[in-house]
């Protein structure tokens, strides 16, 4: 019989878009014993991080909770759940996961209506608000952080846009969420979804997601008696569906939310150690400080730039929108961006980034999210490129990278303000 090997994967320093390293507290929380899913002492775990997901979203709407699978499981779960065959959807797109926010609309049925604008750039809110007063779509979805060109689309005043034309706005917060400010209630965003493997720092598998009384009510017109009664009997009948079934069962919000409320219908068996690892990890964001924590991928990041600018590298996308966790730069001139990043992982561990579509072999993106988020990292990444693009023949400046990142650190009395 063939015999595999004990797992061992080697330690990388991940400086990616996602997935990231993970905190060790979080990787211990998922080896702890199995709780069943109705055990109070699990359910008060569920509850609590229903507390602290209200927190990381900065809202006071009663459903947030995670779906159980990767973060795209949560765009689906929402999309699914609010439009209904037919419903008019507005999608505006500045890079590649805008496009999955079409796709998976236009698989629900939606008639979607694109507004689309360069990569590397961001819409000016008054330019979709424009469009939402022409189009007057069912429903509003579009990316918060574009991983995909490392841009960052403000959203205010889009929520209240929708507002008056009576639209649900649909936020794809995937890869800002713990990382930069994502305020849904005070840009009255409808429904936000998040991601567990970018700045949260929890493996991939959840997708934590929030939403309001406007989606509840949609979701609440859309539920069935019958599905309720099948499945869990005359508990389930409190309902009357108006509006066009879901076409999901395990994303169907309706059932979810019954499943993470007090009634605790059964729905499908939550994942447990994911459950604990997404607890452990917002537990340490709260006691991190939403602040402190958005400032902390502030600094790092001007200290990647500033390095990445001492070599010579030249930064792709507009600065004015740049995504603070995520920094594309450039391939130089007649260097194979592939072999670049071969390079980092064999001789030093490190991973990095290429791009997908229009900008594949055109750029590296460098993550700065979450656990990977730090000045070791930061520091080893740029003293790793800078030897392996010399190693490469790459027109660049040395001894300088370091330097400037360190002045961003710790600035020599001379180089303080006054
Ligand atoms: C990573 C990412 C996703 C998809 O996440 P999966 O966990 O791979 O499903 C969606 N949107 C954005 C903006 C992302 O960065």
């Amino acid at each position: 019989m063939k015999s595999y090997k004990d797992l061992s994967p080697s330690l990388r320093t991940i400086m990616t878009p996602g997935p990231v390293e993970v905190d060790p507290r979080v990787l211990r929380a998922m080896s702890y014993p199995i709780l069943g899913q109705f055990d109070p002492e699990f359910t008060e775990l569920m509850n609590e991080t229903m507390e602290m997901l209200r927190d990381v979203f900065q809202t006071s709407n009663q459903w947030a909770y995670p779906i159980d699978g990767t973060s795209r499981s949560g765009i689906e779960a929402v999309l699914v759940s609010v439009i209904e065959p037919g419903d008019k959807v507005l999608v505006p797109i500045y890079g590649r996961f805008g496009n999955l926010l079409v796709e998976i609309s236009e698989r629900c049925g939606a008639e979607v209506v694109l507004l689309e604008k360069e990569w590397g750039t961001v819409f000016d809110p008054q330019e979709i608000i424009a469009a939402i007063h022409r189009e007057k779509p069912d429903i509003v979805a579009i990316v918060h952080g574009e991983t995909s060109t490392g841009c960052v689309q403000p959203l205010e005043g889009i929520g209240a846009a929708c507002r008056e034309v009576d639209a649900l706005l649909v936020v794809d917060a995937v890869a800002t969420i713990g990382g930069v400010s994502v305020q849904t209630d005070a840009w009255q965003l409808d429904a936000v979804i998040g991601g567990t493997q970018k700045c949260l720092s929890v493996p991939s598998g959840m997708a934590p997601i929030t939403y309001n009384e406007r989606v509840e009510a949609k979701v609440l017109r859309r539920k069935t008696i019958e599905r309720g009664l099948r499945e869990n009997g005359p508990a389930a009948t409190d309902a009357v569906a108006a509006g066009k079934p879901v076409a999901s069962n395990y994303f169907d919000l309706g059932q979810l939310q019954d499943y993470w409320s007090p009634k605790r219908l059964n729905h499908h068996t939550e994942s447990t150690s994911m459950l604990y690892a997404l607890r452990e990890g917002l537990r340490l964001v709260l006691q991190e400080g939403l602040e402190e924590r958005f400032d902390r991928h502030k600094r790092h990041e001007a200290a990647l730039v500033a390095g990445l600018k001492a070599m010579g590298l030249t930064l792709y996308g507009n600065p004015t929108c740049k995504l603070p966790v995520v920094t594309c730069i450039q391939i130089p001139e007649g260097i194979d961006g592939e072999s670049v990043r071969a390079m980092l992982l064999n001789s030093f561990g490190i991973e990095i980034a290429s791009s997908f579509g229009p900008l594949k072999g055109q750029i590296w993106r460098i993550g700065t999210m979450g656990f990977s988020c730090n000045q070791k990292n930061v520091l080893h990444v740029l003293g790793a490129l800078e030897a392996v693009l010399l190693w490469h023949d790459a027109a660049i400046t040395s001894g300088k990278a370091l330097q400037a990142a360190l002045s961003v650190y710790a600035p020599k009395e001379e180089e303080l303000p006054c």
